[in-house]
């Protein structure tokens, strides 16, 4: 049978394994196995040249009996409904695990904002919040950046909501620039809670941080802030990537000297000549191997071939069932994305809470709230794993699903 890459199905798989151990009927299942409203939106947008260009949207809002529901918001030209859907899964899971009082979301616009000028990005980014607008709010789901929108988009998205409301709604969406009521540390907030679940798994495996050789593909917002919290944590990263070619130095590469040569879209290699692929990356011998990049790159073709000790998942699905089962029989420890990615939803929950308080905390104070949740996650999911004798993916998901299906019990859904 060929291998699932469809990171829908694949996704309920993994639910439904989880639900059965925690002792769920299959109403549970049938309640979660996708989203409860899914929204297709058509945004009309003036650009540049004076034509009109209709661009499609969506909201996938999985489950909120919890409370609200949360998850950015991505412009790709490769958004799709079913994309917009496990992710949505993918963000119940991630609250759950971290303990957030949420339920996931998940939105994107198919559009390429490298082919597009600002002022077409910001009409794109008003439309889509108007067009979503009574379906959002702080009380309801929030959303907050993702692949290709930033800080300034969340801007922009959070004034079109607030003008519609007729006050200021800061807690409406979450990644905002400091001065609009964003939270110190969002920005590197993914990266710390990757770097965290690193320490976490190497200790368990006994490899010492100082000199442990770290691989990462992928050298954008995830990529580049975790590759420099490794060399300073003493790590030698020996390889980096991007989607044009990888970097490999067995001596360690001059993270500092990359990071200030890399463009906005995460692009480096294209400055060296002396390149390897991506796909030989992913099978340099080293001790932590660290997926920032995209989706299905371990799969049953090259899983046999992974020589690190340690793989943590920064992206989302980058790994295939299959080629967890083949990591796992041989003994590597693989920690899920739901888990190691969880650090941005967590510290996008404490901007939205100093929102609604309207009092705000120092980079320490975040760090350190940051710190306890990933540490307290990476734990609970480790005794699952090692308890129940399964994968850290199954125990991951265990975690994520049980507090919106009590929930969902609770409130008398199912
Ligand atoms: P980004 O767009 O900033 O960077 C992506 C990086 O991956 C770039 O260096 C790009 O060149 C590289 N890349 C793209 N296509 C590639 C390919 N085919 N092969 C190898 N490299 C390729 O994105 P990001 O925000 O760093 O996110 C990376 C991953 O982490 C995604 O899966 C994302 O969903 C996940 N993630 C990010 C966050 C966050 O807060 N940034 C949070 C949770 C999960």
């Amino acid at each position: 049978m060929a291998e699932n890459l469809n990171l829908f199905t694949s996704t309920q798989v993994v639910i439904q394994e989880a639900l059965n151990k925690l002792g769920y009927d299959e109403g549970m299942f049938e309640l979660l196995k996708e989203p409860l409203r899914m929204l297709e939106v058509r945004i009309p947008i003036k650009m540049d040249d004076g034509l009109v260009k209709v661009f499609t949207g969506y909201r996938a809002q999985h489950n909120d009996a919890v409370g609200p529901t949360k998850g950015g918001v991505r412009f790709h030209p490769q958004v799709t409904e079913d994309e917009m859907k496990a992710l949505s899964m993918w963000m119940t899971l991630k609250c759950g695990i971290v303990d957030l009082p949420y339920g996931g979301a998940k939105g994107g616009v198919i559009c390429d904002p490298r082919q597009m000028s600002m002022n077409e990005i910001e009409k794109l980014s008003r439309g889509y919040v108007r067009a979503i607008s009574q379906f959002v709010g702080p009380t309801k789901d929030i959303p907050a950046p993702d692949v290709f929108t930033n800080s300034q988009i969340m801007a922009w998205m959070m004034d079109e909501y607030s003008r519609m409301d007729e006050f200021n709604s800061p807690g409406f969406i979450t990644g905002k620039p400091i001065v609009l009521g964003g939270s110190q540390g969002r920005d590197r907030a993914t990266a710390q809670g990757v770097t965290i679940c690193v320490e976490e798994a190497a200790k368990k495996r006994g490899i010492d941080m100082k000199g442990a050789r770290v691989v990462i593909q992928g050298f954008g917002n995830a990529g580049s802030f975790l590759a420099k919290f490794m060399s300073d944590a003493g790590a030698k990263v020996i390889g980096i990537s991007d989607a044009y070619g990888a970097l490999h130095d067995p001596n360690g590469l001059d993270i500092d000297y990359l990071l200030d040569r890399r463009d906005s879209f995460g692009t480096v290699t294209t400055l060296f000549e002396n390149t390897i692929s991506n796909k030989e990356l992913l099978e340099l011998d080293c001790d932590i191997l660290v997926p920032a990049a995209i989706e299905n790159q371990i799969t049953s073709e090259n899983a046999h071939k992974i020589r690190a000790t340690i793989v943590v998942e920064a992206a989302n699905g980058p790994t295939t069932s299959e080629a967890t089962k083949i990591l796992t029989e041989r003994g590597i420890l693989l920690v899920p994305d739901v888990l190691a990615s969880a650090g941005g939803v967590t510290v996008s929950y404490f901007e939205w809470v100093q929102n609604n308080q309207g009092y705000y905390w120092t980079e320490e104070e975040v760090n350190e709230k940051l710190y306890k949740k990933m540490i307290d996650a990476f734990e609970n999911v480790f005794t699952v794993s090692t308890t129940r004798n399964i994968d850290m993916r199954l125990a991951a998901y265990m975690v994520g699903v049980r507090k919106t299906a009590e929930a969902s019990r609770f409130r008398g859904w199912v």
